[in-house]
């Protein structure tokens, strides 16, 4: 057999949880909460099977999580998506992302990325017959730099992917950058792939800007969410796609031939959960919480933190404890210090190092109070 991703492992994710395990470390490596979902959330759930709900559902999704996704979307972003015919129930973000990918990229096309990135996307993008078109982030800052992005656009480009709030380096896109993609789209017929999986993990009274809410964005973008993040439910693989009637139309016929639908019961607890928004508009506070008192920890050793404005991931400077590159170090730090973390050159190509890890605080307090004590010594 000769391999459709010869340059491919085994996920830097599955490897540093398998090592934490193995060590006994506590796994701040991988992005789960260690916590469980509101029982009512599972109550839902499990209302819909004792009903029946366990066949085959709609092949786009149960009407009612549809409903509920497009009337949060409008509540949030202003934009009314067509629930029937614009928007997609799919298995989390990560099948999601590879069908917007499969739908639209030819072979020979082309897709911008940006650096760091997560590490679906490429391979993505490879298994549908495109290139790669990498754009780094603005080094020390991550925050998107235009004239890169616009020179890299050129007639072969089908598409970019977009993250906000961004995994690994917790950079949220502000509104002016927002509109400014807009602007360098604009003389394009560029699809955008908008990874907003971390949408309500913003902080300190930021504002997550979607795609959605701009409508030169919105016109020509697939946006992605994921209630596994959400809801503490990262097992249950259940995310959505918003995108207009002609993209969401190419998109459902790979959708079909793919999963062809997501599970039914947790399509209707996840609908009727949504009723009350009190659950994700109060995501960006709990998850602040967490933040600071993990970074409040962290102040005393020599780590140096970097900026956090979204997402759950807080990356540190180790540059003051060690010089061992990041792969090395994160071993390191897991088998010596009992602390799993991600090397932030696993989000590049060719495994750029900065000294830089990336460590996941949806954490029991306890848990990561644990990590801190023996984060401490360094
Ligand atoms: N995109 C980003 C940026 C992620 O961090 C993740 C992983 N949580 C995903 C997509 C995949 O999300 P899901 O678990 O819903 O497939
Ligand atoms: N998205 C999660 C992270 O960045 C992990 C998902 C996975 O294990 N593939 O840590």
């Amino acid at each position: 057999l000769t391999s459709r991703l010869p340059n491919v492992g085994t996920t830097i994710f599955t490897v540093m949880s398998a090592l934490a395990a193995e060590c006994g470390a506590v796994n701040l490596g991988q992005g789960f909460p260690d916590f469980g979902c509101d029982p009512a959330l599972v109550e839902h759930v499990h209302a819909a099977m004792q009903e029946g709900l366990n066949q085959y559902p709609p092949m786009a999704g149960v009407p009612a999580l549809r409903q509920a996704v497009a009337a949060k979307i409008a509540a949030l972003h202003g934009r009314r998506y067509d629930a029937d015919r614009e928007i997609t129930i799919t298995a989390g973000a990560t099948q999601a992302i590879l069908t917007a990918v499969l739908c639209c990229v030819h072979p020979g096309d082309e897709v911008v990325v940006l650096e760091p990135c997560y590490d679906s996307y490429a391979p993505n993008i490879e298994l549908a017959g495109g290139t790669v078109v990498r754009v780094p982030l603005t080094p020390g800052t991550f925050r998107p730099d235009f004239e890169r992005i616009a020179a890299a656009l050129g007639p072969r480009t089908r598409a970019i992917i977009v993250n906000t709030p961004h995994n690994p380096a917790a950079v949220v896109w502000t509104r002016a950058e927002m509109q400014r993609l807009a602007e360098i789209l604009a003389p394009t017929d560029v699809l955008l792939i908008a990874d907003e999986v971390y949408e309500h993990m913003v902080f300190d009274g930021g504002e997550h800007v979607s795609a959605a809410a701009i409508p030169e964005l919105a016109a020509r973008a697939f946006v992605v969410s994921s209630f596994g993040k959400t809801f503490h439910v990262t097992g249950w693989k259940v995310g959505s796609v918003a995108a207009p009637a002609a993209l969401t139309a190419e998109f459902r016929k790979v959708h079909q031939f793919n999963v062809f639908t997501v599970n039914t019961p947790m399509q209707h607890g996840l609908a009727r959960y949504l009723a009350d928004p009190a659950p994700y508009l109060d995501l960006a506070a709990f998850y602040q919480r967490k933040r600071d008192l993990f970074r409040a920890g962290l102040a005393a050793s020599r780590l140096r933190l970097l900026p956090c404005e979204g997402s759950y991931f807080q990356s540190v400077d180790y540059s003051a404890v060690s010089d061992l590159p990041e792969a090395e170090f994160c071993q390191w730090l897991t088998r010596e210090i009992g602390v799993a973390a991600i090397p932030m050159s696993a989000f590049y190509e060719g495994g750029f190092e900065q000294h830089i890890a990336r460590l996941c605080f949806a954490k029991r307090d306890e848990t990561l109070q644990q990590a801190l004590d023996r984060l401490a010594r360094l």
